[in-house]
């Protein structure tokens, strides 16, 4: 069975008026209850490929289909996908001035609640499930009062994700890891939150650079992307192998 299957996927931007191809062909399954990641060498495609699973209106997706619980992902709006339990978190995730980050989880969490035909939180629900969350997270609440993301450092932008995807609990996870800047203690955050989410229920695709981060999170199965295109898939080993190697084999097969 398959959580998520991504078949022939191909998808360009319009530079300049001169359509660019990014997606050449991606292909892809994620079964539920694994966590999976995507390397490969920067421009290869990767943050593409979550922009154009969260709907993002720039990106035309020429060929192909990505089915998610056997519905039709790209026929449906970002919010329907957020309700079918997509949840994406970006490489550069959103400051939102003004917008109070408890009053925004609350929001996401009541939006996805109504789409499954659960009762709502009211405030003090959503309250104690949010101070029970932040408190696992080792989180200050102060950072429910603040608004979303301005002035977070990494390490608490990154906490902030893992806090709206725990109370999300989605069935599948996307998370873009920034190439650079973050500290081990952002990885081990990140890795943590989704070991913690594991469960049958849930699956998570990590698209990262860093050999730490897969380290932490032991993978069941790696995906090389390159060139926009998915070469390789194997255990973690392949990790190992580019940690060692880089991509070099993997541009050589691909061209
Ligand atoms: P990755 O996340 O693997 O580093 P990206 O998906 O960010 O790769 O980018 C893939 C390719 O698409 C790169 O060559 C990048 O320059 C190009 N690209 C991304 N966004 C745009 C855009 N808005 N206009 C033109 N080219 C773009
Ligand atoms: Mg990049
Ligand atoms: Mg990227």
């Amino acid at each position: 069975s398959e959580l998520l299957k991504i078949s022939g996927l191909h998808a360009s931007i319009d530079a300049d008026g001169i359509p660019k191809e990014i997606l050449r062909g991606v292909d892809l399954v994620v079964p539920p209850g694994e966590v999976h990641a995507i390397m490969g060498p920067n421009g290869c495609g990767k943050s593409t490929l979550s922009y154009v699973l969260a709907g993002r209106e720039e990106y035309d997706v020429t060929a192909g289909s990505v089915s998610f619980m056997g519905q039709d992902l790209l026929a449906m709006e970002p919010e329907e996908r957020a309700a079918a339990g997509l949840f994406l978190a970006f490489q550069a995730p959103v400051e939102l001035p003004g917008v109070n980050n408890a009053n925004f989880l609350r929001t996401a969490v009541n939006a996805v609640r109504r789409a499954r035909g659960e009762p709502e939180l009211d405030a003090v629900g959503f309250l104690k499930t949010v101070r029970a969350a932040t408190k696992n997270l080792s989180m200050s609440d102060d950072m429910l009062k603040r608004n979303v993301n301005v002035g977070f450092s990494g390490g608490e932008k990154k906490r902030n994700e893992v806090l709206q995807m725990t109370m999300l609990q989605p069935k599948l996870a996307i998370l873009d890891e920034t190439d650079s800047g973050l500290d081990v203690d952002a990885l081990r955050i990140v890795a943590e939150g989704v070991k913690n989410l594991r469960s049958p229920d849930f699956s998570a695709l990590v698209i990262t650079h860093h050999q730490r981060l897969l380290e932490y999170l032991g993978p069941d199965r790696i995906h090389v992307m390159v060139r926009g295109r998915i070469v390789r898939s194997g255990g973690p080993e392949l990790a190992k192998q580019i940690d060692v190697e880089g991509y070099a084999s993997f541009l050589t097969e691909a061209a």
